[in-house]
């Protein structure tokens, strides 16, 4: 590219250059005109900020020149709606998309200053829980790299995922401050503005309802550029806030109750304050509901407003957007999209219901009941009557259908999107089934189960709506930036740097597994990644692991179904055996966890207290002679995450069959060379397909298995009774072995109905376990083993995920080398 490139042609300006002098002279002029500081006083964090406005000079013009393709072509765009994005930093993934990393690397050098270390300060947007927003992350990555035209709608909460510190072996919540340190970088919107209206009263006027609301909050859009990799298209991320200037509670403004008026604007301005730390369990409180509609409304209005720029007709609405729901948090997009169309640009029912048919899909993530959103009834009617009035609407239209099909008024009354009783309440994932015209699972097995239980009914109803998409993760993030080396390699071995945009081609390293000198850079990158990981964890927390030994690692949020507190069996079925037979040939092993506990659920935190007592104990048990290291890293998140996973020798996806949709982290652990230990749910199933039974470890009851012994009435003492292991085990932990200051600490976490069966699962785990040590031992049978993961992960990646997105439910094309500028570096 050359100096005088200009892309918008009718201006005259001048490009930022890629070249490491340019680059370097204008870190140190953003340093000095944007954040006023003098370089001779700079720290780290104004070097970091300064180098990020840098970046983003020159990701701008792909992310402007985008939104003229969008704005000029009449291509279906995706909208895709989450209340969680887990982004992970911007920095360094900026740079590698746009590959600038080496220019900017070099320019720091030349300023005397390290690039690495100066990223580390960037805070991690904590804006999601887990999976389901790291899961939104990657897609955003994907869709941006495949040109598909596409915009995130998220919150930008001001406090995301409280931040984890372990007190005394327990969980401490902290906020977040993820905004307070670092200088905006994303793009302040004030006049992109939406009133998001509440509560009030409805009424009849001739044919029309009216709604008549009594409270009024304005969302205000930030943009986030999402660099797609390659640098050509970079779509935009946008985020609400909420602000209530000039705007009042409007009975008491009227009413002359000035002070009562600002105190609501207080109240309101909460919309946007706090993500809420839960997962897989309904958070059910008023401020949740609102926050889901601040998001959907200002959202709605926003994609209207769009379509309208471009074709300006409704009744083409569909042609031109499909929106897509990221679970049910955003499901009051449907009524909220029925209430424009009929309200405001006067369509009938017919004809928004069509509309409505026809852009939305919609995408399911568990099927655990208790996940399962509902309002209630009551709540919904004082926050938001007219929503309420369109859902009784289409559930009588829906249920008219139904009985049409000559259905009875059991089945009526499963499928009514409202649930009848004392507690009437909306149920949204019936609301999302009914409406979208396409319904996914996210992995194989969980789409099939999500047909023949909770949607059972549904896909009698409509047998063409559901579909499964694996879910998938970038390979940008979760092996270029989180594991250099092993990118080298690949480079390397496979004379090509084109796995990065086509996963498959790894299948090439099948027929290297068993050269002696790929498993040597195999395990030199795999040495480099636990030595940093060791560092990190003698540092932090002043424990000191031996990257010689077996890292076996969990992580991921804190749950029961996740099984974390098999885990730890299994933990101290060794140790107990240690202590018995010190001198048998014991394959030493560090056990990694890591992962959040929502602040409500105390199970989860129990567990997290029992890991803690657990490394106590035996960290400092002499007798062990290391040969065991238990490690809980607090504060788990995207950043950790990156550090972790490279360094992993083996991945425990232990979940019981049936209740994780997916996992992702599966995933991410195979790509970077680990073996997964696992039971046949998510993912794993399709991994294990792949990778073979040589080079995983499954174990465990089949979902048939697991319901038949729930059927049967499960009894954890079938089990507990007779395996003297476990027995021994439970009784160890139960009775105070890790906790002698309070010995009944952990009794009723052993002792409390075993729901997610971990005890009719133990003696396979402990079985398998074995088999680890076995094939660790034989360090080149493990290195081909890692391999051939690496090699077979090509599918996960998320490109395919969301190219199967386009093709099967959004019905979208790639944006065309025509209908871009040439702007590619
Ligand atoms: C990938 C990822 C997850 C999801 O992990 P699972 O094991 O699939 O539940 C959660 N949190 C972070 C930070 C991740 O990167």
């Amino acid at each position: 590219m050359s100096e005088n490139t200009l892309h918008f042609k009718e201006y005259e300006y001048t490009m930022p250059l890629p070249s490491v002098e340019k680059i370097r002279q204008s870190i140190v002029y953003k340093l000095i005109f944007i954040l006023g500081v003098d370089p001779k006083d700079a720290t780290s964090e104004n070097w970091l900020n300064a180098a990020m406005f840098a970046v983003r000079d020159l990701m701008t013009e792909s992310f402007l020149q985008t939104r003229r393709a969008h704005e000029n072509g009449q291509k279906r765009m995706v909208y895709y709606l989450s209340m969680e994005f887990l982004m992970g930093r911007a920095f360094t993934n900026a740079l590698v998309n746009q590959n600038l990393y080496n220019q900017f690397k070099q320019a720091f050098n030349e300023l005397g200053l390290d690039l690495e270390s100066i990223a580390e300060h960037e805070a991690d947007p904590g804006l999601g829980n887990g999976g389901l927003g790291r899961l939104a992350a990657c897609f955003l990555d994907s869709l941006a790299t495949l040109r598909i035209p596409a915009v995130g709608y998220g919150i930008r909460y001001q406090y995301g995922m409280f931040k984890q510190e372990i007190v005394d072996g327990q969980q401490i919540e902290k906020p977040d401050l993820w905004l307070e340190d670092d200088m905006e970088w994303e793009f302040h919107r004030p006049n992109k503005r939406f009133a998001v209206n509440f509560g009030g009263h409805i009424y009849q006027d001739g044919e029309r309802t009216v709604w008549q609301p009594n409270d009024e909050i304005e969302a205000i859009a930030y943009d986030e550029i999402i660099p797609g990799y390659g640098a050509q298209v970079a779509n935009p991320l946008r985020l609400w806030t909420a602000h209530t200037a000039n705007l009042f509670n409007l009975d008491c403004f009227n009413s002359g109750n000035y002070i009562d008026a600002i105190n609501e604007k207080m109240n309101d301005e909460n919309i946007a304050r706090v993500l809420y730390p839960n997962d897989s369990t309904e958070a059910g409180r008023e401020l949740r509901l609102k926050q889901e509609y601040f998001l959907v409304s200002a959202s709605v209005q926003d994609i209207v407003a769009r379509h309208l720029c471009r074709a300006n007709d409704i009744r083409t609405l569909a042609d031109t957007v499909a929106i897509h729901l990221n679970d049910t948090h955003p499901v009051l997009a449907i009524p909220e999209l029925m209430r424009i169309l009929i309200d405001v640009h006067q369509l009938n029912f017919d004809e928004a219901w069509d509309i409505c048919q026809r852009v939305f899909s919609y995408t399911n993530h568990t099927l655990m009941s208790e996940a399962l959103e509902t309002w209630s009834v009551g709540l919904m009617a004082h926050l938001l009557p007219r929503h309420l009035d369109i859902i009784y609407k289409i559930n009588a239209k829906f249920l008219a259908f139904v009985r049409e099909q000559g259905f009875d008024e059991e089945f009526v009354k499963r499928v009514s999107i409202i649930q009848e009783g004392n507690d009437r309440r909306v149920r949204m994932a019936w609301l999302a089934v009914v409406t979208s015209h396409k319904v996914n699972g996210v992995a194989k097995i969980h789409s099939d189960l999500m047909k023949t239980s909770i949607f059972a009914d549904f896909a009698q109803l409509y047998p063409d709506r559901f579909l499964n998409v694996t879910n998938g993760v970038t390979p940008r993030r979760w092996i270029e930036i989180a594991n250099p080396p092993l990118a080298n390699l690949l480079d390397n071995y496979l004379g090509e740097s084109d796995w990065r945009l086509h996963l498959d081609k790894l299948t090439k390293l099948n027929d290297l597994a068993d050269d002696a000198n790929v498993q040597a850079a195999f395990a030199q990158v795999k040495r480099q990644a636990k030595e940093r990981l060791a560092d990190y964890v003698a540092r932090e927390l002043n424990i000191h692991i031996n990257p010689d030994a077996l890292f076996d690692v969990q992580i991921k949020r804190i749950h029961a179904y996740k099984r974390q507190s098999m885990n730890v069996l299994h933990i101290v079925n060794r140790y107990l055996h240690i202590l018995a037979n010190p001198n048998a040939n014991w394959q030493p092993r560090v056990f990694i966890l890591a992962g959040k506990a929502a602040s409500a659920y105390v199970e989860a935190k129990q567990t997290i207290h029992l890991i803690n007592d657990i490394a106590k104990t035996i960290n400092s048990d002499e007798r062990i002679r290391d040969l065991i290291k238990v490690v809980f890293i607090p504060n788990y998140g995207v950043s950790l995450a990156q550090i972790i996973i490279p360094a992993a020798d083996l991945s425990e996806q232990i979940s019981l069959a049936g209740t994780e949709a997916s996992g992702t982290s599966n995933m991410k652990f195979a790509l970077n060379g680990a073996l997964t230990i696992g039971t046949f749910d998510g993912a794993n199933v399709e991994i294990h397909e792949r990778v073979g039974d040589e080079h995983s470890f499954i174990f465990g009851h089949s979902v048939e298995q697991v319901q038949a012994l729930r059927h049967n009435g499960y009894n954890p003492y079938d089990f507990i009774d007779n395996d003297m292991d476990l027995r021994n085990t439970v009784q160890a932990i139960a009775q105070g072995m890790f906790s002698p200051e309070d010995p009944n600490r952990y009794n009723s976490l052993m002792h409390n109905g075993d729901f997610y069966q971990r005890y009719a699962d133990f003696r396979s785990y402990a079985n398998v376990q074995t088999r680890v040590d076995e094939h660790y031992r034989n360090q080149a049978a493990w290195r081909k083993s890692a391999i051939v993961n690496i090699a077979n992960m090509g599918y996960f990646s998320s490109d395919r995920s969301i190219a199967e997105y386009c093709e099967k439910i959004w019905q979208i094309k790639p944006l065309t080398e025509e209908e871009l500028p040439n702007n590619g570096r």
